[in-house]
């Protein structure tokens, strides 16, 4: 395929699931772009599209084919008209289930798997060309290898020009794939071993967002503090000594990371924690349960006080840093006590935030093997007491942070008429009365109240004047009050 005006085709991306699927599809799109293909938002415009599916949570394959249904009739459509679609499935489930999509979809052009991107305009130029063929003939695209050669060595950078396009946050994938097999868990066998890529692409990468208008990087990996990516020594390099390279880039005022282990938050990366104002004060560090029971069946690695230790050096470094957590409730063998270990390692670590799942069962992971798996209603309960826990701590962070000033990166226009919105460094969506101008600053807030799931803010012009919340990035840290905790 080569770039030409005439042969512009519009592209549409549906993505599930984590961000890592949202920079994957990114990064689809850029590989795609030097062949002509332009992203759309209206699927039923498209000339290709690409299913960017999710394994982790349940019914995710049905989903996929319940899409695929409503594609096939639109492909349909366009073919009535003259035209054509093709459509791709990748991702997880693609990896997961890579034959039988093709088996039971005959619609889909393409299925591969998360390591196979960098060869996408090769598959698309390959799935076009058999179109031409009776459908019996025709043979969709299967590529779920896992390839020695690093995808990302492959991938073309994001043009400035999309960067721009895309806005002041970015995602960057520094580490991939998983080696610690809880026994709940597909991401090992979908993703494959983990990986990072190397300090130096990680950081080209991070320039090239910079130069582009971003502000603010999310780093991602499915251990992201797993991350031991080698630099041109050949010497490893974690996450923490990463963040001190990254902070030196000129222009780049804030640094997140996710997901992280509690394993592989090494004192290094809490030493960062401490040093760089640019790492945000936010952690999601995923615990699943408070029983060691089943931490242990769970095959986490870890015990509750392994946990509490973790957290307790993490609020050393930075007293106000907010925490993040994943839970599953009612895991096989799950009981009422070990669930009230649950709800107690809550209350002691004190979340701003929580993402909290039923336990279901993922087909080739050991969790499905288990005897004593928990009823529905009793998961129900349980999930439902555990969300009332976690939205009264969530409210109650919130609410601590009326009445203090907080640097906001305003990143939008808000839902109402003259507001514009953005993110405090505790994630907190804030919203204020101000002038779409102000879109791109970090500019200190004060919290005057809350609303559903964000803050509402005031443009303090005394704060201007006095702040010295700056964007040295080397900072020991900022200075908005750190006296309050999460
Ligand atoms: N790597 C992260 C960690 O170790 O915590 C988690 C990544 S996983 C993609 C995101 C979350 O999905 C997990 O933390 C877990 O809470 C949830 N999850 C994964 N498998 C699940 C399952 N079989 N049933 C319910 N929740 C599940
Ligand atoms: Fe899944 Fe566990 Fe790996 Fe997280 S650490 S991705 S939960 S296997």
């Amino acid at each position: 395929m080569t770039q030409t005006p005439q042969n512009t085709k519009k592209l549409f991306i549906k993505t599930y699931g984590c961000q890592m699927n949202v920079y994957d599809s990114d990064r689809m799109a850029d590989a795609l772009a030097p062949h002509g293909y332009e992203p759309v938002t209206d699927m039923a415009t498209a000339d290709l599209v690409l299913l960017n599916t999710c394994h982790i949570r349940e019914k995710a394959s049905e989903k996929v084919f319940s899409e695929l249904g409503r594609l096939k009739e639109l492909q349909a459509a366009r073919r009535e008209d003259g035209q054509d679609l093709l459509i791709g499935v990748a991702g997880c489930v693609a990896q997961a289930e890579g034959e039988e999509i093709a088996r039971r979809a005959p619609v889909v052009d393409m299925v591969f798997g998360p390591q196979a991107y960098h060869r996408l305009p090769d598959m698309v130029a390959k799935a076009a060309g058999s179109r031409h063929l009776h459908p019996a003939l025709r043979k969709p695209v299967i590529d779920t290898d896992f390839p020695e050669e690093d995808k990302f060595d492959h991938l073309p950078a994001p043009q400035k020009e999309v960067v721009i396009k895309r806005g002041l946050t970015a995602f960057l994938t520094v580490q991939e794939g998983c080696d610690k097999f809880c026994s709940f868990c597909v991401v090992p066998y979908t993703r494959g071993a983990e990986v990072s890529r190397p300090v130096r692409q990680v950081l080209a990468e991070a320039r090239g967002l910079v130069t582009g208008g971003v502000k603010e990087i999310t780093l991602l990996g499915q251990n992201v503090n797993a991350y031991h990516g080698l630099d041109e020594a050949g010497k490893s390099v974690g996450l923490g000594q990463l963040a001190y390279l990254l902070a030196e880039i000129e222009g780049l005022e804030r640094l997140r990371y996710t997901t992280s282990h509690p394993r592989d938050m090494d004192d290094g990366l809490i030493a960062a924690h401490r040093d760089l104002g640019i790492l945000m004060p936010y952690l999601h560090l995923p615990v699943q349960s408070g029983s060691d029971t089943m931490l242990k069946a769970m095959n986490r690695r870890h015990t509750r006080d392994d946990y509490m230790r973790v957290i307790d050096k993490i609020k050393s470094a930075r007293s106000d840093m907010a925490l993040s957590g994943d839970f599953i409730v009612g895991f096989p063998g799950e009981t009422d006590k070990d669930f009230e270990d649950t709800l107690k390692i809550i209350a002691d670590v004190g979340y701003a935030s929580a993402y909290s799942f039923k336990y279901s069962t993922r087909p080739g992971t050991p969790g499905a093997n288990l005897d004593g798996q928990i009823e529905e209603a009793v998961k129900n309960e349980r999930l439902y007491r555990l969300q009332a826990l976690v939205d009264a701590q969530t409210t109650a962070f919130h609410a601590s942070c009326v009445g203090k000033t907080l640097p906001v990166l305003i990143e939008r226009k808000g839902r109402m008429a003259g507001q514009v919105g953005g993110r405090s460094p505790y994630l907190q969506a804030v919203h204020f009365e101000g002038s779409t101008d102000l879109i791109g600053q970090i500019l200190p807030l004060e919290i005057i109240g809350t609303s559903t799931n964000s803050l509402v803010g005031k443009l303090s012009q005394a704060a201007l004047n006095n702040s010295d919340i700056s964007h040295d990035s080397t900072r020991k840290s900022v200075s908005v009050d750190e006296s309050r905790v999460a």
